[in-house]
């Protein structure tokens, strides 16, 4: 998979955030982790994850090769953004979510692409061999067909604020 060319296409990321999603996925070895990821932006203008939401993870299948985000963790958060329901709007949204692979490459399986009916939405998938971090990775859905493409992930070092995707 090679990333898009056109530039702003990416996911931004602090440091800190990042160590959660990882930090989750080594805890949850050798089952799968999985959580929501809040932010800023689109596909053309790019992505900023703002915070990291965990969740359970409720597949009622093997949960070593599956995953799935609590329904009543994603309803409190749409909730609290205001992407459903009557609550005030808030600047942020829902943007995607991450899971691992464990012991399995950080790159989308075909389980994944059955599930993938959100096009809006940001996959992160971390690869966890034997218990560590291997890798980090983020996918959105191609738009035209139903295939995933990956995108780049950037690691910031400090946490980034709304006024940074105005300034790109
Ligand atoms: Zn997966």
């Amino acid at each position: 998979m090679t990333p898009p060319s056109t530039p702003g296409g990416e996911i931004r990321i602090s440091a800190p955030l990042l160590g959660l999603i990882s930090d989750a996925a080594e805890a949850a070895f050798p089952a799968e982790c999985c959580g929501l990821l809040a932010g800023h932006g689109n596909h053309t203008a790019g992505f900023v994850v703002t915070r990291v939401i965990p969740s359970d993870n409720v597949a009622e299948t093997d949960h070593h090769d599956s995953f799935e985000v609590d329904p009543q963790i994603r309803f409190d958060l749409m909730r609290e953004l205001g992407e459903i329901g009557d609550g005030p709007k808030s600047d942020e949204r829902m943007i995607g979510h991450y899971h691992s692979h464990p012991n399995h490459p950080s790159e989308p399986s075909a389980r994944d692409l059955a599930k993938a009916f959100e096009p809006d939405l940001v996959w992160v998938i971390v690869g966890v061999k034997t218990g560590k971090t291997d890798k980090i990775t983020a996918h959105i859905l191609h738009p035209q067909d139903t295939t995933f493409q990956e995108i780049p992930l950037l690691e910031e070092a400090r946490t980034a604020y709304p006024a940074d995707l105005e300034d790109s």
